[in-house]
């Protein structure tokens, strides 16, 4: 299988196994527990892992959370600031985010928002509503949520951001780079702005991890959402990057109630194999990072010569500038995406967008104008395993 679609997932580096594989043998104590070895080596274990996870972004350590990946720092964080910010603070209920942002971020804003219809359950609830009164039900929830739009690149405009701030506004949230066409938001200038403005800034960094430098000593966000999967690491596991800058430690409520694991914020016994690979992960990004996305920034020349020279028409997507390394999000007039995909799905992984919007249409493609050519829509994304004799056999 020639795997080119790194955003979707990333296989599970060696090193990364060798470093988990004791946690789920002999090493298997829990981590809260005391005094006894077992215990200790599976605490020191998560410590160490959280010592890289902080160095890969230079954070210091206790900033770090780990979390059931990025769905849930993202659920974690803006629910979290949320509603620690309109009950216990009392300072204000209006969140900023944009169209494009992945599903975790969207539909979280959407239901503080007072959308009702992820599950089943909610849904049946908002049948029988539409049914009766037939108008959209809205809970009210006592949020608002700005949602705004992007420009042909999917990515913020300053002006915007801007002038959708209010006196109630609390968070302003905004992917650092896109999933599905690759682009790069202007994270600093975004952030000066909430920072000038007085409002916290989350960025979801889950595809820009281990892609491009990110300093948190440099650039003020105030928090960061990751994923172990994207970087060679394990599935279901990740962490939110909360600030903690001493004279104010950061207040927010959190999402899984219950013990004392990872300071209160997410209670539940730590899942120490995954946490010790995401660790591992991290640190092997710190080292080979600048290296290899150097040999993916020249394989995305090469694949996109490739393709082009094949089909004439072929139009990349995103900030040609400003993007993630190796992200492709093209449209090729020739092709019916899903037909196409499917008649090279035993040779070759690629996809016609996210993983989390799977059976419908791009919504990133719609918010960026060009809905009448979703059909033709395709991401193949590499990775630091790709190689040349991978695309030229890929038969596109
Ligand atoms: N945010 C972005 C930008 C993503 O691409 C993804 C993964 N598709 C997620 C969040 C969710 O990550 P996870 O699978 O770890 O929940």
């Amino acid at each position: 299988m020639i795997y080119l679609d790194n955003s979707a997932t990333t296989p599970v580096d060696p090193e990364v196994l060798d470093a988990m594989l004791p946690y789920l043998k002999e090493e298997y104590g829990n981590p809260s527990s005391r005094y006894y070895t077992l215990a200790v080596n599976a605490h020191n274990a998560v410590e160490k892992a959280r010592e890289q996870v902080a160095a890969l972004i230079n954070a210091k350590p206790k900033e770090i959370i780990f979390t059931g990946g990025a769905s849930e720092s993202n659920n974690f964080i803006i629910k979290g600031v949320a509603d620690y910010k309109k009950h216990y603070e009392e300072s204000g209920n209006h969140i900023i985010t944009s169209t494009v942002e992945h599903k975790s971020v969207l539909q979280t804003c959407k239901f503080l928002n007072g959308d009702v219809f992820w599950n089943k359950s909610e849904k049946s609830v908002a049948n029988q509503f539409l049914k009766k009164k037939s108008t959209t039900k809205k809970i009210d929830r006592g949020y608002e949520v700005t949602f705004l739009p992007v420009n042909k690149y999917a990515q913020v405009e300053k002006d915007s951001f801007k002038n959708a701030i209010k006196d109630n506004t609390i968070l302003a949230s905004f992917m650092w780079g896109n999933n599905e066409i690759g682009s790069l938001n202007d994270i600093e200038g975004l952030c000066s702005i909430a920072k000038e403005k007085g409002i916290l800034f989350h960025s979801d960094a889950t595809q820009v991890l281990g892609k491009i430098d990110i300093d948190v000593k440099k650039l003020p966000v105030d928090f960061l959402s990751m994923s172990a999967h994207k970087i060679y690491g394990p599935k279901g596991v990740g962490s939110a990057f909360v600030r903690q800058n001493g004279l104010s430690d950061f207040k927010m409520t959190s999402l899984i109630h219950g013990g004392l694991q990872e300071n209160g914020y997410r209670a539940g016994t730590s899942a120490v194999h995954n946490i010790v690979g995401f660790g591992k992960a991290c640190e092997i990004a710190k080292k080979d990072m600048n290296k290899y996305i150097k040999k993916i920034s020249k394989l995305e020349i090469e694949t996109k010569k490739m393709l082009t020279e094949k089909y004439p028409g072929i139009e990349f997507l995103g900030d040609p500038e400003h993007h993630i390394p190796g992200v492709i999000g093209m449209l090729i007039p020739e092709i019916t995406n899903d037909i196409f995909i499917k008649n090279i799905a035993d040779k070759v992984a690629i996809s016609s967008g996210s993983a989390c919007g799977i059976g419908e249409p791009s919504y990133v493609i719609k918010e960026i104008g060009i809905q009448n050519k979703s059909s033709s829509f395709t991401r193949l994304t590499l990775s630091k395993l790709s190689t040349i004799q991978d695309i030229k056999a890929g038969s596109f």
